[in-house]
């Protein structure tokens, strides 16, 4: 469909989604929404939606500055995407690192990323993750989240000592990507989660309705998610509900996932919406009106919570590329509402420059749980005063232990690819040869099922 009379067009490049080709792509604005257009000579033209009505694409989209300041372990061969390692042309310093310590996996998920729970798995050694643990160090620094993932991490029996390695190393906010089961399964777990040292859990966290597990997960889960969070909030680690958003399965659930985590919090700290790509094996291309864009995901937030949050709360990222993400941080008021500590209008207070430098740190203490003496809620018992009288103490205390974030990751597949969103990402994963990919690339599949990185490098796995 060609309808585009503004004619306002943002030259970048892509892949084409059969083939693999790199091809040049322009972002076409029509009206208020923004599609990714690009040609290859052999396999004709995709046209795919990567921005859907208000908030003003034009208002939102922001330069990043490069900052790059880590070692490169690859050189220049065949260009941007087929280098990556990280190569010399790619903007960012990681803020995430994530090392998949194992490709086994409890769940057998329709839906993953990872590609995870194939009968024969693979274990990373305990040298391997030292090795990538140092590879981390000299590309990025130890001011990053270092996420331990899978498979499912906690399948392995020395997840703990993983951890512990970790710390020592010198990381000191670790993160396990976890769908939560053993946690909830074992009493003892979460406590040797936590004397490790992790911090965080990222809770794979589809909603708050069993039928929507039984879809994405094979089975109804409301009950061990439930106990999961129990468990970290009682061992002091932080929790983040990470919902994969797959449209017609849980996009009507938004709201109450958000509602029960602003019920959770403190021991719930953030909801981080991921809505689905297309990866794996896609013979049809993907319809757009299948494709949740970051703007439809505000505005579902806003109608679902009755306004309690609203789509001018939300900040472009302070990190990587305005396009892939968007983030609020909302403090619940005394005698009920929030208040938004940030936003894309006039109101925000932390968004804009400054916010660049804190954003790794801002996000890691967000994450982790709140010092323990605060778990009390002081914004809803009497000691605090009433609504109008809070003291500054109790306005910190509120600020430290209750506010809850809410953000949003748009992930690429071959069809939404754009290689300038990609040079800036800062979520590298760590290959099993040691090699940093950004995320999306790393998991980039081909119409036809052809992988782009993952599975094809060659493999150290210890
Ligand atoms: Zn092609």
């Amino acid at each position: 469909m060609d309808c585009c009379e503004c004619g306002d067009v943002f030259e970048t490049e892509s892949l084409c989604p059969l083939c693999l080709g790199k091809i040049p792509a322009t972002r076409e604005i029509c009206g208020s929404d923004v599609f990714l257009v690009k040609r290859c000579p052999e396999h004709g033209e995709f046209r795919t939606i990567i921005w859907r009505s208000g908030p003003e694409f034009r208002g939102w989209k922001r330069k990043t500055g490069a900052t790059r300041t880590g070692e490169c372990q690859t050189s220049t061969m065949k260009g941007c995407p087929f280098d990556c390692g990280i190569c010399p042309v790619h903007r960012k310093n990681a803020c995430t690192a994530v090392i998949e310590v194992t490709s086994r996996c409890n769940l057998r998920c329709p839906v993953c990323f990872a590609d995870s729970g194939r009968e024969a798995g693979w274990d990373l050694g305990l040298a391997v993750i030292e090795e990538h643990y140092q590879r981390v160090l000299r590309a990025s620094g130890s001011d990053i989240i270092l996420q331990l993932s899978g498979g499912e991490p906690t399948v392995r029996d020395d997840l703990p000592a993983i951890i512990e390695m970790g710390r020592s190393l010198g990381f000191p906010f670790i993160q396990v990507n976890t769908n939560g089961l053993r946690i909830a399964q074992e009493n003892a777990y979460a406590s040797a989660l936590r004397q490790a040292g992790a911090a965080s859990v990222f809770l794979q966290f589809d909603g708050t309705e069993d039928g929507i597990y039984e879809t994405l997960r094979g089975r109804p889960l409301c009950t061990a998610k439930r106990l999961a969070i129990e468990r970290c909030a009682e061992n002091g680690i932080g929790v983040v509900l990470v919902p994969t958003l797959v449209p017609g399965v849980n996009t009507h659930n938004i709201g109450s996932i958000i509602k029960l985590a602003l019920e959770l919090s403190p021991a719930v700290r953030g909801v981080h919406f991921q809505p689905v790509g297309y990866f794996g094996r896609c013979p049809d291309t993907p319809e757009n009106a299948n494709r949740l864009t970051l703007p439809d995901v505000m505005r579902l937030i806003e109608d679902q919570t009755d306004g309690l949050m609203r789509v001018e709360d939300f900040s472009p990222p302070g990190w990587e590329n305005s396009l892939c993400s968007f983030h609020g941080t909302f403090l619940p008021m005394p005698g009920g509402g929030l208040q938004a500590l940030t936003g894309h209008g006039a109101g925000g207070c932390c968004s804009g420059e400054g916010e660049d430098a804190h954003a790794v740190s801002f996000t890691a203490r967000q994450w982790s749980a709140p010092p323990a003496a605060s778990q009390d809620c002081c914004c809803c018992d009497s000691a605090g005063g009433e609504t109008g009288t809070e003291t500054l103490d109790g306005f910190l205390e509120r600020v430290k232990t209750r506010m809850l974030s809410v953000s949003c990751m748009a992930f690429q597949d071959a069809w939404s690819l754009d290689l300038e969103r990609t040079r800036d990402c800062c979520i590298h994963v760590v290959a099993p040869n040691g090699k940093m990919i950004p995320f999306c690339l790393y998991n980039l599949t081909s119409a036809n099922g052809d992988r782009l990185y993952r599975g094809n490098e060659q493999c150290h796995k210890g």
